[in-house]
């Protein structure tokens, strides 16, 4: 086991047409984005203290973690029974300048951003409202790496990245939708992640991430409380 999820589900203020949480079933999404505890969090931390695990992502299915009410106190109750253990957090951003406090309190932080331009923005995350990732940048203390879209990244874009100070990004491929995508040309090949590829882009880190293929392990908890190894519940037991 690699690393572990703690899922959140609920409402999102973002509206993805891809969003892989509208693929996963209902139960698994249900809102607990006003309760504390999660569902099955002792359980969860039990089997969390008994395994090596220490990296440990705050995520959402169909939603985004920093809209949990609790974010903070799951956190700092998080660090005091799992001491060593690392926290990421996986968000849109949206609320990044609003939590800035919290947001500092992880250990590093991947962000959904797959453009600056609002309309690209509108047609992929549902919201003109780009979040200002110069700003965010600006205020951050940890490490923030940058998800974006496979299909939709260019040449600009990694250089304005760059010019921001972002060290890393990961490409993602739509789930399910096997596209052929055209990857900027310059990127140079570097080495491989667990089975995908890693270029280098004038000094920038681009991971060309295939999910489907991905070879990392996790256990996660889902909202309604279920326990998993499988992230794609179409498999969970
Ligand atoms: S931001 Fe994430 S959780 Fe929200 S709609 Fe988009 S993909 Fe789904």
């Amino acid at each position: 086991m690699d690393f572990a999820n703690i899922l959140f589900g609920g409402p999102c203020n973002r509206a993805c047409p891809f969003c892989i949480g509208k693929q996963l079933p209902a139960a698994l999404g249900q809102n607990n984005l006003r309760i504390y505890p999660l569902r099955k969090q002792d359980e969860f931390v039990r089997r969390l203290q008994q395994s090596q695990v220490r990296q440990i992502v705050f995520t959402g299915t169909n939603t985004d973690p920093q809209l949990y009410r609790y974010e903070e106190r799951l956190l700092n109750e998080l660090r005091g029974q799992l001491p060593g253990a690392q926290f990421c957090l996986h968000s849109n951003g949206a609320l990044a300048l609003r939590k800035i406090d919290v947001f500092n309190r992880y250990d590093r932080v991947c962000l959904s951003f797959p453009t600056f331009e609002a309309d690209l923005y509108q047609q992929l995350m549902g919201s003109p409202r780009v979040p200002d990732l110069a700003e965010i940048l600006r205020h951050s203390r940890v490490p923030v790496k940058i998800s974006a879209l496979a299909a939709h990244v260019s040449s600009a874009f990694l250089d304005r990245l760059r010019e921001l100070g972002v060290q890393r990004v990961v490409l993602r491929r739509l789930y399910g939708i096997h596209e052929s995508v055209q990857l900027p040309q310059g990127l140079n090949l570097q080495g491989s992640y667990r089975g995908n590829p890693v270029y280098d882009w004038r000094g920038l880190e681009v991971t060309d991430w295939t999910f489907d293929t991905c070879e990392s392990t996790s256990l996660n908890l889902f909202p309604d409380g279920t326990i998993s190894p499988h992230y794609l519940l179409t498999r969970a037991s």
